[in-house]
């Protein structure tokens, strides 16, 4: 426990784990094995930068290889630690098996503040972090894969895999290395916004269920809802974007490192971010009104609160004056186990990180298949697909002719339904397969369970029961 009597993030995470162990029937120590980290690999290098060499420390920890590899991002931030980065890999595992993806978890960070450091910087660190990795087999396509976290992104990814690359010549799985590259580098379309779209996918199944949408005090769909989110990054960015834009919720406030802005009627999303982008903040934005206390504004009232930024931003000090009925975590992390219970007693519904932001690993899966398989999606079928609809839009004409043209298609339908399914479209609808799936098995045990009273517990047991059945089968 901290000074204030918070658990820290690792320990949050493995009360969570605890709450939900122990309405399940493990057989003895094999709740400790799950729970536990298997390694953490700590790096410290040193970078010629600036005419002086500066020491960096890094972090690859290892949760669990039930499955390999072991997959999860690579965050740069100043004050990353090894706590954190195993609560992170951890959660890995639990994401992992959650939505299905046939890996363990891992997690990586950097000591770095990466807004500190020019672009050809950040490319000789990242290259030097990424050779001190892959040397000890901590970045292998069979091995451990990592994918963005906070703070880093496509370029990062594009970097760790040609430095792959370089130390593995005759590889030709190289590319598999790493997810969360650029298309022309390997990468797969969706995958940027992936986290971010799946939050969305994660709303939309939850507001597909009267009974749990009744739970949260709420009714309706998500258009109209106002919405509060934390962090405009890739996560948060994302998932507003697309919440207002195509599923008509109002964002009503986002809160940034700087302060918060407001409007009851709905931020331009697209412009806060460009204004961000150029004032490398949210002060003075004309979008809305400007409030210096940004965490202040977590507690307005809204229908949604999405925490897209840090870990403990929702913590013991300010759970009882959070108002919101649901709260999506986008971030990992963003509710301490303390938080979480008074939430709870309070009928706040939580939607948990380990399914919420799974959008991001779903679709890295995706992206690591098709790296092995050499092969874009949809590249062999397409066409077939099209013309096979063809044959069916001809025999409708064909038909509508011979009866005199009595019927007609609506306009935009034939276009539509000749369209074969390309990359992107195909990457959209695995992604909301799988949220939906992992949605449903998680409320399953919500609603079948007396004594599971929330999703997140819900969510624990599906994944402590899949990793323990793979243990199982291991012989352990
Ligand atoms: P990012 O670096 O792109 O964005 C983070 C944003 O949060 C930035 O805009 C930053 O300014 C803001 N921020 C940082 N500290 C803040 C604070 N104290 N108050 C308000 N805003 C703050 O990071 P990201 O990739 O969007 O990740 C955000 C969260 O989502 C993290 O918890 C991360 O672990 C999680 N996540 C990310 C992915 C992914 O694919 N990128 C996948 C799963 C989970």
């Amino acid at each position: 426990m901290s000074t204030q009597g918070e658990p820290s993030f690792r320990q949050s995470v493995d009360l969570m784990f605890n709450r939900a162990a122990a309405l399940m029937d493990l057989p003895p120590g094999l709740e400790e094995k799950i729970r536990v980290c298997n390694a953490t690999y700590t790096v410290r290098f040193g970078v010629r930068l600036r005419g002086e060499i500066r020491t960096f420390t890094g972090y690859r920890s290892v949760h669990s290889e039930h499955f390999e590899p072991a997959k999860g991002g690579i965050r740069y931030a100043p004050n990353v630690h090894q706590d954190e980065v195993e609560a992170l890999a951890a959660l890995m595992t639990y994401k992992c098996a959650l939505v299905e993806a046939p890996f363990g978890g891992s997690k990586g960070g950097l000591c770095i503040d990466p807004r500190e450091y020019e672009d050809f910087e950040l490319e000789q660190i990242t290259r030097r972090f990424a050779y001190e990795l892959i040397k000890r087999d901590m970045i292998n396509p069979a091995q451990n894969v990592p994918a963005p976290d906070m703070g880093t992104g496509e370029r990062e990814m594009a970097i760790i895999a040609d430095q792959f690359a370089r130390m593995n010549t005759t590889d030709i799985n190289a590319k598999a290395c790493v997810t969360g590259k650029p298309p022309h580098a390997g990468g797969i379309q969706g995958r940027v916004e992936a986290t971010g779209r799946g939050v969305e996918y994660a709303l939309q199944e939850f507001f597909r269920h009267p009974e749990d949408v009744a739970k949260a005090g709420l009714s309706g769909k998500l258009d109209g809802k106002r919405i509060i989110v934390q962090g405009l990054g890739n996560v948060g960015y994302h998932a507003a974007q697309f919440l207002s834009t195509e599923d008509g919720s109002i964002i009503t406030h986002i809160i940034e490192r700087d302060g918060a802005l407001e409007n009851p009627k709905g931020l331009n999303v697209n412009a806060v971010r460009d204004w961000i982008a150029e004032h490398g903040g949210v002060k003075d934005c004309p979008e809305g009104t400007y409030h210096a206390d940004g965490l202040r504004m977590l507690e307005a009232e809204c229908d949604i609160l999405i925490p897209a930024a840090i870990e403990g931003v929702i913590n013991m000090h300010n759970a009882t004056r959070i108002k919101a009925p649901l709260i999506i975590e986008a971030a990992n992390g963003p509710i301490t186990a303390g938080a979480d219970e008074i939430l709870r007693k309070h009928g706040c519904v939580i939607i948990p990180d380990l399914y919420a932001n799974a959008g991001g690993v779903t679709v890295s899966y995706f992206e690591w298949v098709k790296n092995l398989s050499h092969i874009r999606f949809g590249r062999m079928q397409r066409r077939q697909e099209e013309a096979r609809h063809q044959l069916i839009v001809d025999e409708l004409e064909r038909l509508d002719k011979h009866l005199g043209g009595a019927w007609s298609m609506t306009p935009d339908f034939k276009e539509r339904y000749l369209r074969g399914a390309g990359e992107l479209e195909l990457v959209r609808s695995g992604l909301d397969d799988t949220m939906r799936t992992a949605y449903q098995s998680m409320r399953e045990v919500w609603h079948s369970h007396n004594e599971v009273s929330d999703l997140r517990t819900a969510g624990f047991m599906v994944a402590i029961g899949r990793v323990a059945s793979s243990y199982r089968a291991k012989g352990l």
